[in-house]
């Protein structure tokens, strides 16, 4: 029996006791147990020879059962320690499955070579050459205190230096020009994962466990929408089983860069802000893999943003179209696009904290737990704004919703939220802060010769507003959930601008001064007591 038959809302990797350690062990001791250390405290493993290890290619092809997709986030890789703990989870997993590892940035890294490309742009080469000077010794830091070994560590200086001065050029041409492309910004903000993953690949080495780094532009093919990328699955897992397949068959386990694709033709292209939880699923689904984890800051999925709600809870179980649309109004723990490639072969993904990776964390399935029942989470998001178009001349306009979004269309404006008055005297939607300029341009040009005639009287913008959403799948069909969320907003004195809640009943939506967002998520926690685990408990149990 395995660990996961006996525990079926385990991860795979939580209770090792096939592999002879306690179920309450952590991973970290456990691994350090498996390299011949005592299990207290942390005992730095790369001073110990190679032979110290299970590592060898062999016990790599015996236990070469399972596939894992490990995916870490850049608090997970942000600095020495970080990246410690972090091979520690990966060292431990691979005693068990055949891992593949997808790495972000190092914290704060891709915000800073997006400031370096905008300071290229208007021109400040000092001030790029600043950013990338800090970033330069920030990593060389980092080779340096995590690489033992003189000859790997100088091969790495090399190999980073070599993406530095890449990325300089990058820089040079951008401040020359004056111009910055997307394809441009795209490379630029690619560094940091093409920095990061050589690093952790080389500290995996240093424990004896045979690792190489692989750049997601040999893997993951997209279009070529540059900052927003979308991959072409079929090829993307011609190129996986082509990379990645044999590595696994060999027993070197590959760090691959999340973040980036490349289109057919090779160039390099991003998948968006966040895009390594998207990466991961997508690299998952190409390999057919048996989980992905998504190791992170936090213990899973919490019922709010524990920066504005500290009493959030994890929750133990939720589905794929909860943690969808949780990710989607704005849970940064999770890329909005993540559980799209897993869809069609339901593949579990775990989210789990690195730096407490003896906590389970939180399961997303496809159906999700079939006993939680009413609201499981709260989720907001603030850099949104409110646009209204109307007039009472656009009574009887038959054609002005589909004008109006074939506007916002035209400026990639992702509508988050419609509503609409009977008498059709204003229809008022919400859009992300960073398209709301030009999708009122769009609107203003579409419906110029109706605002001459005054028929639309005005197109306005309120950039004081957030969206606060209540996600639950099986609230559906529960009277008094919108009941009770409202009377517990009345009486904070919170008022509703617009409210939205899809067929699917498994979220509602409702907009709010940005004011009072945290007044209204600390007050609906509290009242449906969503960090109380013992009453959402019933969750955890399949
Ligand atoms: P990573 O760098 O690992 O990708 P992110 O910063 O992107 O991590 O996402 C993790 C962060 O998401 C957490 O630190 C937390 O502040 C935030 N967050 C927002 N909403 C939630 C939620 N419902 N559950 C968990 N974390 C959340
Ligand atoms: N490094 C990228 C970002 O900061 C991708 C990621 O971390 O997921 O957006
Ligand atoms: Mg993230």
């Amino acid at each position: 029996m395995t660990p996961s038959e006996k525990q079926p809302n385990l991860p795979s990797d939580f209770s090792p006791a096939s592999d002879g350690f306690s179920s309450s062990e952590p991973l970290q001791a456990a691994a350090a147990r498996s390299a011949g250390h005592a299990t207290e405290g942390f005992v730095r493993t790369s001073r110990l020879p190679v032979s110290a290890f299970p590592h060898d290619r062999q016990s790599y092809r015996r236990i070469n059962k399972t596939v894992r997709v490990l995916k870490f986030g850049g608090t997970s890789v942000g600095d020495v320690p970080a990246i410690r703990k972090t091979v520690d989870v990966i060292q431990a997993a691979s005693l068990r499955s055949s891992v593949v590892v997808v790495v972000s940035a190092m914290a704060g890294v891709t915000n800073k070579l997006l400031e370096a490309a905008r300071c290229a742009e208007v021109g400040e080469r000092k001030s790029v050459n600043l950013i990338l000077k800090r970033l330069r010794s920030q990593h060389s830091g980092a080779v340096n205190s995590l690489i033992e070994s003189a000859e790997e560590r100088g091969r790495l200086h090399t190999k980073l230096g070599v993406l530095f001065e890449e990325c300089e050029e990058l820089c040079q041409g951008t401040t020359l020009l004056h111009e910055l492309t997307p394809k441009t910004r795209d490379a630029i903000s690619s560094l940091g994962e093409r920095l990061s993953a050589p690093l952790v690949s080389a500290a995996l080495k240093e424990r004896g466990v045979p690792s190489t780094a692989i750049e997601a532009t040999e893997l993951v093919v997209t279009n070529s929408n540059h900052g927003g990328a979308e991959p072409f699955m079929d090829l993307t897992t011609e190129r996986c089983e082509r990379v990645i397949r044999p590595l696994l068959r060999q027993g070197i386990l590959p760090i691959v860069t999340g973040f980036i694709g490349a289109t057919e033709s090779g160039v390099l292209t991003t998948l968006g802000r966040g895009g390594s939880d998207y990466s991961a699923t997508i690299i998952g689904a190409a390999l057919n893999a048996d989980e992905v984890t998504i190791w992170t800051d936090v213990d899973g999925v919490l019922s709010a943003d524990p920066r504005l709600v500290p009493e959030a809870a994890t929750i133990p179980e939720i589905s794929y179209r909860e943690a969808a649309e949780l990710a989607y109004f704005g849970a940064k723990v999770l890329h909005p696009k993540t559980l799209r490639p897993l869809v069609r072969a339901g593949i579990t993904v775990w989210i789990r904290n690195t730096f407490k990776a003896e906590n389970p964390g939180t399961k997303i399935t496809p159906e999700g737990s079939s006993e939680a029942q009413g609201l499981k989470a709260l989720t907001a998001i603030s850099d949104v704004v409110l646009v209204t178009v109307g007039g009472p001349g656009i009574v009887g306009m038959t054609d002005v919703l589909s004008r109006t979004f074939s506007a916002t269309a035209a400026a990639q404006a992702d509508v988050l939220m419609v509503t609409q008055s009977s008498s059709q005297n204003d229809i008022c939607f919400v859009i992300p802060s960073s398209c709301a300029k030009q999708a009122v341009e769009a609107l203003r040009r579409e419906f110029s010769q109706d605002i001459e005639r005054e028929k639309v009287e005005h197109i306005t913008v309120d950039s004081k507003v957030a969206i606060v959403a209540a996600v639950g799948q099986r609230m559906r069909g529960m009277a008094g959930i919108a009941g009770r969320t409202f009377g517990v907003l009345g009486r904070e004195d919170v008022n509703v601008i617009a409210i939205a809640q899809g067929s699917s009943q498994c979220n509602i939506s409702f907009l709010l001064a940005s004011k009072d967002m945290k007044t209204a998520l600390l007050a609906i926690h509290r009242e449906f007591q969503l960090g109380n685990v013992e009453v959402n408990a019933t969750a955890s149990v399949d």
